[in-house]
């Protein structure tokens, strides 16, 4: 498969990374014209402010958004998850793509110094709990009945999906554990399991 990585800002090359040690390829996505060629986009961790203005510079703000509502599964991490939420509750003066049915307050664990790992369990990728890394991450303030919570912490969800698209508030790319990634691929890309 080929899995894009949206690659104009943020944590790429992790992503790299992890999509060739499950041996697929990888490939950054620069211009709307290589949204034909990826089955699937993953919308890396960053800084959503300066993301959403480059988007809007490179010309590919309405492309993606028309992509990924016409299907293309999209794997979205941290800024990635800001970028899709309908509403930033603490900073409204920023345009979001309005696509996934939540609303965020950015940096909502706190800032870079209060960045932390915690376990979670999500028992759609086995009975292991997954360690998860938090950085300046966003909450999850609200959300619909159109979101399927894969897992929480403390109560709010922070892996989530809406159709083709699974969303974490944390990094995955930053750990060895490969299996949020992998089941991103099986279920949402080639989807296995159904
Ligand atoms: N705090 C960043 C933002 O608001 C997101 C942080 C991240 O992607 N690790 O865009």
């Amino acid at each position: 498969m080929y899995i894009g990585i949206l690659g104009i800002q943020g944590a790429i090359q992790d992503h790299e990374k992890v999509i060739k040690k499950l041996n697929h390829t990888p490939l950054w996505v620069k211009t709307k014209e290589q949204f034909k060629s990826i089955d699937a986009l993953i919308l890396p961790g960053g800084e959503s402010t300066t993301m959403i203005k480059l988007l809007k510079t490179f010309d590919l703000w309405s492309s993606l958004s028309g992509y990924i509502n016409d299907g293309l599964p999209v794997f979205a991490t941290c800024a990635g998850m800001i970028l899709l939420s309908k509403k930033i509750d603490n900073y409204q003066k920023q345009d979001t793509l309005d696509i996934l049915d939540i609303h965020v307050d950015r940096n909502g664990y706190g800032r870079q110094i209060q960045s932390f790992e915690t376990d979670l369990s999500i028992p759609e990728i086995g009975e292991k709990e997954y360690t998860a890394i938090f950085i300046r991450a966003p909450k999850i303030t609200e959300y619909s009945d159109k979101i399927r919570v894969y897992a929480s912490y403390k109560d709010t969800p922070v892996l989530i999906a809406q159709n083709n698209i699974l969303a974490a508030s944390f990094h995955p790319e930053l750990t060895d554990d490969l299996r949020i990634h992998s089941f991103f691929i099986d279920k949402f890309v080639m989807n296995k399991n159904n």
